[in-house]
Formats: C-alpha cells, sequence, structure tokens
C-alpha cells in the first residue's frame, strides 16, 4: 500500500535521490530575511503540505525546480550539444528535464541548487586561470546499458 497515494502524480520522474523543495505562497508563512527582502516559506518535505498553515497543493504550495550541475565527461550518460555530460549528484542519470520532473541542469555552479551537486561542488577545487571545476572522479560507477 501507497502511504501517500496523492503524491503519485506528482513529479513521478523526479530524482529520488534529492528532497523534495516545496515553496508555499501563503505570506503569512514567509519570512522577512536578513537581506530586508520579503521571502516565501520553503521547507523539504515528501508531500507537498505547508508545515506551518497546512495548506497543500498546487498553486498554494508549489514544487521548486531542482538545478542540477552538468559536469563534461566523455564517459557521461548525458549528451550535450558539445559532448558528454554527468549529472553530478547521478552519474547513472541519462535524461535532464522532461515536462513534469521540475529539473533543470547547467555547467554553472552559482546556479545550482541540488543537495547532492552543491556537495560536489564543495569538494571540488576550482581550476585557475579558467576558473572551472576541477571534481574528483564518482565513486559510482557508470552502469553501460
Ligand atoms: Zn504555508
Ligand atoms: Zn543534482
Amino acid at each position: 500500500m501507497n502511504p501517500l497515494p496523492h503524491i503519485s502524480n506528482l513529479a513521478p520522474d523526479r530524482t529520488k535521490k534529492q528532497p523534495r523543495r516545496f515553496m508555499c505562497v501563503n505570506p503569512r508563512c514567509g519570512d522577512t530575511g536578513q537581506s530586508g527582502t520579503f521571502e516565501r516559506f520553503q521547507f523539504n518535505a515528501d508531500k507537498d503540505t505547508c508545515p506551518k498553515c497546512k495548506g497543500s497543493g498546487y498553486p498554494y504550495v508549489v514544487l521548486m525546480a531542482l538545478v542540477h550541475l552538468l559536469i563534461p565527461d566523455p564517459q557521461g550518460r548525458i549528451m550535450g550539444g558539445d559532448g558528454r555530460y554527468r549529472m553530478a549528484c547521478d552519474p547513472s542519470r541519462h535524461y535532464l528535464a522532461t515536462t513534469t520532473n521540475q529539473e533543470a541542469a547547467t555547467g554553472d555552479p552559482e546556479a545550482v541548487n541540488c543537495p547532492g551537486c552543491l556537495e560536489v561542488i564543495a569538494k571540488a577545487s576550482i581550476q585557475e586561470p579558467t576558473g572551472s571545476l576541477i571534481v574528483p572522479s564518482s565513486d559510482e560507477s557508470i552502469e553501460q546499458e
């Protein structure tokens, strides 16, 4: 039995390796951060119910886009316009954004918000003077299909 049947149609092709991050649009749940600008409340959860106001589902609670890091890799499973790439948090992954998964990918570490990819970035060092990341090769072996 599925304990959360109502999430079955909520981005079923979204990665299971990272937490789902939601944003509640209720202004009462938001807060003014240190920057002085109002920010809506965000939380990680399995289901789209706000822990503060208990608001539930779109359009009250919105699944946030997950932005992954793509790393150039001749063995990578993702084909780009200028070569192969692997997803930093999931080298075996062979697809990126779909119309439903609310996922995106970038080569720009500044734009990444995926916790798994940020971990990889934190371990990486910056190559001077090009500024590109040197990412330690993955421990996870890439399975061939
Ligand atoms: Zn709320
Ligand atoms: Zn990622």
